[in-house]
């Protein structure tokens, strides 16, 4: 049902980057060839961000008859790493695309950018700057005023070279120079007032090692990594229009008029209810408020996948959303949505109690069994049925009894009628205390005749109740998941700390039981609908002793038993 979603998506009208790459290609540019690439930096894992640009870069090609790179940027080895790249790959081919043999990193091309900036520096386009970072900071100027010039700006051609080769022999510490490009201080684009190419880094890389003790600037190494893996759009957010001209600039000291890369920029993803920074990100990991980039608050790919999403549901929840040019928070209730139409045609039904109180059928026999008939799948009527074991004593939702209801309400209270569900119709007769005045016991009495499938079975009764065997139940814990933030766009609460936003409550663990079919058969991964209460997963910390679920995401106008 996915892909007959994606595909009824696909009949809609082109957006208008698929629209721009079309023309191009309806117009012959590049030979007719179309080739993009996801270029991410390997330091963090991926977001639901990300999933929209991979929708892109990926989809686009796949639309179009082109190719898609993989090409990470790994210009900064103090904050990449292997375990990021692997991370990467593994959440692309999750989501159901490939690279092929297109696997690229930006330190593929360090030789060739390096020869780069020496030719800029022959040319007179480089130089070395002994300031440091705080002075070229102080020297930038604002958009309406024009900057300084670097008292080093015009040192001879000869002295950059010596100095540049000299700082990547590591003869000079970090931060004591860089290598600045010489173009306009007083440019009314800040990107273009002498910026940064390369600076002295003494980390090992985690392809390189210690080969280099110099890195380019991502600005310096993006536009031409491009440029030299043949790549004709360069799609990527918004935040990078402004950098367009000065990649621009770099490609115009090796291109020629034949080819080079078209930049085309789309609004980037934000969701309510959480961030989307890397950087903050890793904070929470590194800082312990969750318990990894996995966990299924965080709005990771691999967190969503643990929380229980499906690849369908987040390509499908991209299709909606679109790409505009506009930048916007998207209200997480969409992506909730998108997961929940998926899990409703393709989650099995099962029963399962979250919050427990014993129901006592006082006219049932004591040691009787009955399997009773469950459908698997109401709107699959294929995905078959299980049985379930019926006895004297059920655990069923604390929620779902209340002894002095009002009128409205059709679930269990003494006097009144309700069917269990693909059982019997039960009428209550009434409970018992504890000592601290909670509800200890319910009792009833249930009609023979009512069962469920018999021909006498159809009285009419308001309300239809989920249960589980006391007797044949398993002990699960069920980790119910809320929001991750307490206000809507966190990124917004300039004045406050990020961490101080983060929701309390967003996790709460409880123990429930569950039927004896699911504990059977569950699988790490695997989703289920929990009846009546929401859809759930297998959480990887299950092991023979003990089930783990997660709640994926509540049903949609359904009893919630925990807020
Ligand atoms: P950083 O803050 O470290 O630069 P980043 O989120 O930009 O992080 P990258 O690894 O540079 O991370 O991103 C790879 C690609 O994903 C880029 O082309 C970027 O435009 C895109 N991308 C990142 N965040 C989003 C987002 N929220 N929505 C859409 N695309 C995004
Ligand atoms: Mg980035």
């Amino acid at each position: 049902m996915e892909a007959e979603n994606i595909d009824k998506t696909k009949e809609k009208s082109l957006n208008f980057i698929e629209l721009a790459v079309s023309e191009d290609l309806a117009a012959g540019k590049n030979g007719g060839r179309l080739s993009t690439r996801f270029p991410p930096e390997p330091n963090g894992y991926l977001h639901i961000g990300h999933a929209k640009a991979i929708c892109m870069d990926f989809g686009i090609a796949e639309k179009f008859g082109g190719t898609c790179n993989l090409r990470f940027d790994d210009t900064n080895p103090v904050k990449e790493d292997v375990e990021y790249v692997d991370a990467i790959k593994e959440d692309i081919h999750w989501l159901g695309f490939d690279w092929g043999d297109r696997l690229y990193y930006a330190s593929d091309y360090f030789p060739k950018l390096w020869d780069l900036a020496v030719r800029l520096i022959k040319e007179g386009y480089a130089y070395v700057d002994e300031q440091s970072s705080e002075q070229i900071a102080e020297q930038k100027g604002t958009p309406t005023q024009p900057g300084i010039e670097s008292p080093f700006r015009n040192r001879p051609v000869e002295e950059n070279l010596d100095l540049f080769e000299r700082m990547n022999k590591g003869e000079f510490p970090e931060g004591s120079m860089v290598l600045r490009a010489k173009i306009d201080m007083a440019s009314p684009n800040m990107h273009f007032r002498d910026p940064i190419m390369y600076r002295i880094i003494k980390h090992p890389h985690h392809r390189t090692g210690t080969q280099w003790n110099v890195y380019p600037m991502y600005d310096f190494a993006h536009g031409q990594s491009d440029f030299f893996e043949g790549v004709t759009h360069s799609i990527c957010t918004l935040e990078f229009e402004v950098h367009r001209p000065l990649y621009n600039w770099f490609i115009d000291r090796i291109a020629d008029e034949s080819y080079r890369p078209r930049q085309l920029e789309f609004n980037r993803l934000n969701l309510t209810y959480t961030v989307m920074s890397k950087r903050k990100l890793l904070q929470l990991v590194k800082e312990g408020y969750v318990s990894g980039w996995d966990d299924p608050r965080m709005p990771t790919i691999c967190g969503l996948r643990r929380r229980g999403y499906t690849p369908e549901s987040i390509r499908n929840f991209v299709e909606r959303i679109g790409y505009t040019k506009y930048d916007g928070v998207i209200s997480v209730s969409l992506l909730e949505h998108s997961i929940r139409e998926d899990l409703n045609m393709n989650a099995n039904r099962v029963s399962a109690v979250v919050n427990p109180v014993k129901l006592i059928i006082t006219n049932y026999p004591e040691d009787l069994t009955e399997e009773m008939v469950m459908d698997n799948n109401p709107e699959r009527p294929e995905a078959g049925t299980h049985t379930a074991p019926f006895t004297r004593e059920l655990y069923i939702e604390r929620e779902d009894f209340m002894e002095d209801a009002p009128k409205k309400f059709f679930r269990m209270t003494p006097g009144k009628e309700v069917r269990l569900k693909s059982a019997y119709v039960v009428k209550c007769t009434g409970c018992k205390h504890a000592a601290d005045g909670s509800v200890e016991e319910i009792y009833c009495e249930y009609d023979p005749l009512t069962k469920s499938g018999m021909p006498e079975s159809g009285r009419k009764v308001k309300g239809t109740l989920h249960w589980v065997s006391v007797k044949y139940a398993h002990k699960a814990e069920i980790r119910l998941y809320e929001r991750l933030f307490d206000v809507e766009n966190p990124a917004d609460e300039k004045d406050r700390d990020f961490r101080e936003l983060l929701n309390p409550d967003s996790l709460k663990t409880v123990t429930g039981f569950i039927e004896p079919y699911l504990a059977d058969t569950a699988k790490v991964g695997d989703r289920y609908q929990f009846q009546r209460i929401g859809y759930f997963c297998v959480d990887k910390d299950s092991d023979s002793n003990r089930l783990v679920f997660n709640r994926t995401v509540s049903l949609k106008d359904g009893y919630k038993p925990q807020q």
